[in-house]
């Protein structure tokens, strides 16, 4: 079972190594690592009647997986609501999908 969390702290790394201090660097939302790893993402489309996530964003979400060298996994989010963007994330604690996850970042490389 995926477990709901902010996605606040993964976005307050730092920039990137001094050299572009417009880039910021994301991090584990579970532990702040910064050693995080992106999956393609994945497009939920909603038509506008809540069909991607159920009842608190009514639009469209993109779902990001990441696998953080700390051994967590999950799904960053990105959800349109009336006009207005949300952004969250799902710790995932079941193993078979953590392991679809790792395959899936792994033949990325
Ligand atoms: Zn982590």
């Amino acid at each position: 079972m995926d477990t709901t969390i902010s996605a606040k702290k993964s976005f307050r790394g730092e920039d990137y190594f001094g050299k572009r201090p417009e880039m910021s660097q994301l991090r584990c939302p579970i532990c702040g690592y910064d050693y995080i790893h992106l999956d393609k993402p994945i497009y939920m489309e909603s038509h506008d009647n809540y069909e991607a996530m159920g009842e608190f964003v009514r639009g469209d979400v993109i779902k990001i997986p990441f696998w953080c060298e700390a051994n967590h996994y999950g799904y960053f989010y990105f959800g349109f609501h009336k006009g207005m963007t949300f952004y969250w994330a799902d710790e995932v604690k079941d193993e078979t999908i953590k392991v679809e996850i790792y395959d899936a970042i792994s033949r990325l490389r």
